[in-house]
């Protein structure tokens, strides 16, 4: 589940935090649920589905402090992923050049290895087929 404050995205954990700590300081909203009642800027709306997609992988705003963190590969910590991914997050995440993050994306959302290669081969085998009919169209 996640959250959405202040044009940032919160994992469950955060959002509720940060709901908690607004309540302490008297910030609180009548009633979380009436989300129509308060601005996003002021208050977390959510919770959300984690599911939701987005054109590219989304992690929680508290990044390295989110107490659902992800170690990457290079020992650096980022925020929870808090959303799922359209076809052009999909391929936002095939694109991505190969760093830490791209590969904990690719294990994320189960974007395998297997795929970027049948990728890399149609994109491979498509130049080579224009340029046949290309050069046969002249005969
Ligand atoms: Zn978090």
């Amino acid at each position: 589940m996640s959250y959405i404050y202040q044009a940032d995205l919160y994992c469950d954990d955060c959002g509720e935090a940060i709901r908690d700590l607004l309540e302490a300081d008297g910030n609180g909203v009548e009633d979380r649920d009436d989300e129509c009642s308060y601005d996003s800027g002021d208050y977390p709306k959510g919770p959300f589905s984690d599911d939701e997609p987005a054109d590219s992988p989304c992690h929680c705003a508290s990044d390295a402090k989110c107490p659902n963190a992800v170690t990457l590969d290079d020992g650096r910590a980022v925020g929870a992923i808090v959303s799922g991914l359209t076809s052009d997050g999909r391929d936002y995440v095939l694109a991505a050049e190969d760093s830490p993050c791209s590969r904990l994306w690719r294990a994320h959302y189960d974007i395998g290895q297997a795929s970027l290669d049948f990728g890399q081969a149609i994109l491979a085998i498509f130049p080579i087929a224009i340029l046949a009919k290309i050069l046969f169209a002249n005969f």
